[in-house]
């Protein structure tokens, strides 16, 4: 069975060959989503071994929380702008939950994960949603929850504005532009949440992800973590 599962995957490939999501080159036979040498030359933050990294520092003075980090730095026309890319518009989730996984394997038995009960991804509105058919930071979310053990939860925010185009505004427009876009909705629990992670693809301005984290504060009375995959 395990045979033919791999001349099955083999043919799959050779009809449907799969492209890198950083290169779009032809990705070989064992490679999934990006190819080695993107692999190799991801540039890599390491913010979890400093807790006074540039995303933390982003959120200084618009939230209180525990530690914050990204996984990879976007610089314009990058390698990283492209993968993003991918998962946002070019209906690639899986590229959320591969990454997911890299970060989960990464942060396993570190502080910033530790006594984290709960993952939160930041949830798009329902009519973006709609359109592009999944939300990109559910996919990161559900990638870091495989890795790390932790489950993962996507009603307990819900996005009631749909903002205009972020790109197009300047930094100061953008802050103004997202506040009370998200809404805390109360779950049934077993126990108490202590620690939140909250998830999303890019932080920018750091207004939307401190807005959010805000409610989760609020809303449980928890402690929150933030974790991206880029810092713009
Ligand atoms: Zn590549």
């Amino acid at each position: 069975m395990y045979r033919l599962d791999r001349y099955w995957h083999g043919f799959v490939h050779i009809l449907f060959p799969q492209r890198c999501a950083g290169c779009d080159t032809t990705l070989c036979h064992q490679e999934r989503i990006l190819c080695t040498t993107c692999l190799y030359h991801l540039p890599k933050t390491n913010y979890h071994l400093d807790p006074e990294n540039e995303t933390a520092k982003q959120l200084w003075g618009k939230v209180v929380f525990h530690r914050a980090a990204s996984l990879l730095t976007l610089s314009k026309s990058s390698r990283v702008q492209r993968i993003i890319h991918h998962l946002k518009y070019g209906q690639q989730p899986d590229v959320g939950i591969y990454l997911g996984k890299m970060y989960g394997k990464i942060l396993r038995s570190t502080p910033i994960v530790k006594g984290v009960d709960l993952i939160v991804p930041i949830p798009i509105h329902p009519v973006k949603k709609r359109r592009r058919g999944y939300n990109q930071s559910e996919y990161f979310a559900r990638g870091l929850s495989e890795v790390l053990n932790i489950p993962y939860d996507t009603a307990l925010l819900k996005r009631t504005v749909n903002s205009v185009s972020q790109t197009r505004k300047s930094r100061a427009a953008r802050y103004d532009n997202v506040e009370g876009v998200f809404t805390f909705v109360p779950q049934r629990r077993a126990r108490a949440i202590a620690h939140v992670l909250l998830v999303d693809d890019v932080i920018t301005t750091g207004a939307t992800i401190s807005i959010a984290a805000q409610q989760l504060i609020d809303g449980l009375g928890c402690e929150v973590s933030i974790l991206t995959i880029a810092r713009a």
